[in-house]
């Protein structure tokens, strides 16, 4: 006869380790399943998506009632087990129905923690944790219109995301001064900050909420300093608490959840527990990787398999709103005993760290590239050593290349959960590949549900078929621009031209993109190609804009800005530069800095009195932050040097000139030296200008940054003229044919120079390039005038704390 287990908790976790179990040991027992809720199992992550919009309630069953009858499972929904009789090994549910047992698992998961406010039983307040939940907060959104979320980590940011999908006005109060305080740091929360006010959510930070008002339902949320916000929904995401209340109940210890040791037995022999329910070292988990792995454990020891036991997990938090990357593992936070390797990239809104304890890499937090994310979580999982190469973790190092994903993938165990949101482990996905012959990763995405969910596994999926098959096996398929759309740049700039797209949201939705909010890598690059296409007709987005260009200036690393006026040529006047230094000594600037490119940087300035040094300064914007050109660098050439052939200065003059503030795919440089000694450095330059005898040489596609690349020569030119003809066509045509993002050196490795000398070789077609090209310079404003001249941009520079607290909330 068959032994009978009983699983009380339809949840993640319970039903993952039965269909283990089922894998193992198919006949060995008869299951009974009790569930409170009236549905089949579901992947409760995904209510994030259902309430955004991606995703509907059926795609998010994971195993639907013919599951259950095709493997003998008697399943009891609406049923909740309310007493556990160890004596006789029954339990017994609220319905009246008693079920024996042999082995017992309580899988009840957690509770969402209401905080005890007055008010908090009025009508409108709800949590966020099951499809009821999500079900209210969509049909608020139908009546009502304001809509509060109390807390500001991973649930209730996303909470949020899903009521501005909803249309709803959504502020999110936080009783830290920080987003997802318990997950990131100071750089990476306030990064994430700026990037969700972009999308229209507003924060009310370090406030402890004291009352919810209102009559019947919901009117508004009190705080402890008096201020008030007005409501008609409010999501309490604060928090979560291990359901025990069964098992304390019958007698088994429970601390905070129900306790377990490494083979997830409770106190209890024949019970065990596992999922957000259990206590494991004193650690109750609140993520499914963790229980999925628990859940693996567990069905071993129920099939006899010999297992080492449950160990204890890293957990890794992906934050699953569309448009906004973020990535946490580990010990995230600095410490006396720690050091951390960062990186950051204000232009490109990136910021990484690496938190490193004794050689070994303990914590990650990653914001707008999450692509290391994988590799650095096994390398955390791993307990790698990285004692000499810290650094190589993050920037990598010629020579000494940091372990490749695939290296690393050689070392996890075929347990190990690859797919989080589905519990693929590692194991099903080689044996996919070995078995099945996947060999992409969206073969192995329809054969095991990996990556198919919230997508932040991907990398890692890829990695494991790489270790499998080798690089020369794994089927390369075309990529989107983005994870939004599988069209490539090419094909949505001829659908821009051809349908006549003015806006990123025609784009969007004509071209009908997966997420219609876009995301950080769509978003700038359909505003440039819009721009560079319609010219008259589009109005630049400006919260598409990475936050240096749209604060037209460079943001340092304590918050502060740098900013650098031009200075045609790198030529300055004795009046220019007194006046720099006294708007530096009025502004108190704590560093004056020469350049690289010629001019003079002034930094540490504070963002509010950005507008003022500008009117002070009464010069042009250097554009120094922005995917523009930059600097125009230049030696004195034959205006004093005795080797000077041509007017180096006067060329460079003219072409900075000429094309200062266009826009470009990536930021452009200049330089133009007086002879072929070259002191301008214009061979390392996107468009180098070198003077001989008689005329000039152009050069093209250099490069002086991380990817030193020298020029290529496009041609010779005999007078000034020409080479503003040819500089005007040679730029236009890297706008209309370069992808966002893309500096020139790359632009010409992928299309070759050969396809630039012929765009360019026919007078006509150099000048079409010019009148498109003219057409676009013709509309540029400076900025920082701009700003100086209108109220309404200047007010986006005032300190949150002296705008009206009506322009706040
Ligand atoms: C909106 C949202 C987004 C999330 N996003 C992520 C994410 O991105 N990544 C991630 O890793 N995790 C995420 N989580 C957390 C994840 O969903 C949970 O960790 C996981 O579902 C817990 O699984 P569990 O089986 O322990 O509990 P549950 O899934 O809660 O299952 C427990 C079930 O037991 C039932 N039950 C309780 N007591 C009884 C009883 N006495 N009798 C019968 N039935 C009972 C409950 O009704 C429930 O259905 C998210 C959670 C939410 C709510
Ligand atoms: S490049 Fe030639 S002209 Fe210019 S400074 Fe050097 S030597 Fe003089």
């Amino acid at each position: 006869m068959k032994k009978k287990i009983v699983l009380v908790g339809n949840g993640m976790a319970g039903v993952s380790c039965i269909e283990q179990l089922l894998k193992l040991a198919p006949n060995r027992y008869e299951i009974t399943i009790f569930g409170s809720e009236p549905h089949p199992n579901y992947n409760r992550i995904l209510l994030s998506s259902v309430l955004a919009g991606d995703a509907g309630m059926n795609d998010i069953v994971m195993n639907d009632w013919s599951w259950y009858e095709e493997h003998n499972i008697t399943l009891h929904t609406g049923h909740t087990v309310t007493h556990i009789d160890k004596e006789r090994k029954t339990v017994r549910t609220d319905m009246g129905i008693t079920a024996e047992y042999d082995e017992l698992i309580l899988a009840t998961g957690s509770l969402p923690f209401m905080l005890p406010l007055p008010g908090a039983d009025k009508e409108g307040v709800i949590a966020f944790r099951d499809i009821k939940d999500c079900k209210a907060m969509m049909e608020a959104a139908k009546t009502y219109k304001k809509a509060v979320v109390i807390g500001g980590g991973l649930l209730g940011l996303e909470a949020a995301r899903g009521l501005l999908n909803l249309h709803m006005d959504v502020s999110v109060v936080h009783i830290n001064e920080y987003l997802m305080n318990l997950q990131l740091d100071r750089t990476a929360s306030h990064m994430l900050q700026l990037e969700l006010e972009k999308q229209g959510m507003k924060f009310l930070l370090k406030k402890n909420t004291e009352t919810i008002l209102g009559k019947k339902r919901v009117s508004g949320l009190r705080f402890t300093d008096g201020s008030e916000v007005e409501a008609d929904l409010v999501v309490m995401a604060v928090g979560i608490r291990p359901n025990v209340a069964l098992a304390k109940s019958s007698g088994i210890a429970i601390n905070r959840g129900i306790v377990v040791n490494d083979y997830l037995e409770t106190s209890v022999p024949g019970i065990y527990s596992i999922g957000e329910c259990a206590e494991h070292r004193g650690v109750a988990y609140g993520l499914v990787a963790p229980l999925y792995e628990q859940g693996a454990v567990l069905a071993k020891r129920l099939a006899g398999v010999e297992t080492a036991g449950y160990q204890g997990s890293v957990v890794s938090t992906k934050l699953k709103v569309s448009g906004v990357d973020v990535f946490s593992a580990g010990e995230y936070a600095d410490k006396p005993e720690t050091r951390a390797v960062r990186v950051q990239d204000d232009f490109e809104g990136i910021y990484k760290k690496v938190v490193i304890r004794d050689g070994k890499i303990i914590g990650a937090v990653l914001f707008g590239d999450i692509s290391d994310g994988s590799r650095l979580f096994a390398m955390i999982r791993n307990g790698e050593d990285v004692t000499g190469k810290e650094k190589t973790v993050l920037l990598g190092e010629s020579g000494t290349p940091a372990k490749s994903g695939a290296e690393l993938i050689a070392a996890m165990s075929d347990d190990e959960v690859v797919c989080g949101c589905n519990g693929v482990s590692k194991g099903a996905i080689v044996q996919a590949i070995q078995e099945k012959g996947c060999s992409s990763v969206g073969e192995i995405k329809a054969c095991t549900k990996a990556s198919a969910s919230c997508g932040g596994c991907k990398p890692l999926v890829a990695d494991v078929l790489t270790y499998v098959l080798g690089a020369e096996g794994v089927k390369t398929v075309k990529e989107g621009m983005c994870g939004c759309t599988p069209l490539g740049r090419d094909e949505v700039v001829e659908s821009i031209r051809s349908m006549r797209l003015t806006t990123s949201k025609e784009v969007m939705n004509v071209l009908e993109w997966s997420n219609p909010e876009g995301c950080s890598k769509c978003r700038p690059a359909l505003n440039y190609y819009l721009g560079m296409v319609w010219p008259e007709e589009h109005a630049d987005e400006r919260e598409s804009r990475f936050v240096n260009e749209r604060n037209h200036a460079n943001i340092q690393k304590d918050g502060t800005y740098s900013v650098v006026p031009r200075m045609y040529g790198g030529v300055t006047t004795p009046k220019d530069l007194k006046r720099i230094a006294e708007i530096a000594e009025k502004y108190e600037v704590p560093l004056v800095k020469m350049t690289g490119g010629q001019r003079i940087d002034l930094l540490g300035i504070k963002k509010e009195d950005l507008p003022g040094m500008w009117a002070d300064l009464d010069m042009p914007s250097g554009y120094a932050y922005g995917k523009s050109l930059r600097t125009v660098k230049t030696c004195v050439g034959s205006t004093f040097c005795r080797f000077g052939t041509q007017d180096a200065m006067g060329m460079g003059i003219q072409l900075e000139k000429k094309f200062e503030r266009l826009n470009t795919p990536a930021k452009v440089k200049m330089a133009v030296s007086g002879c072929p000694r070259n002191c301008a450095e214009a061979t390392i330059k996107d468009f180098g200008v070198v003077a001989i005898d008689g005329g000039w040489e152009l050069h093209i596609g250099g490069n002086g940054g991380t990817k030193l690349r020298g020029t290529d020569l496009l041609c010779k030119v005999k007078t000034e003229e020409e080479v503003l003809e040819w500089s005007g066509a040679f730029l236009q045509y890297y706008r209309e044919t370069g992808k966002y993002n893309e500096r020139t050196a790359e632009w010409i490795e992928r299309i070759g120079l050969e396809q630039v000398k012929a765009a360019l070789a026919a007078k006509e077609d150099r000048d079409a390039l010019n009148g498109r090209i003219d057409k676009t310079l013709d509309l540029m404003k400076d900025p920082w005038k701009e700003i100086i001249e209108q109220q309404e941009l200047r007010q986006t520079f005032v300190p949150m704390e002296e705008q009206s607290a009506e322009s706040i909330i």
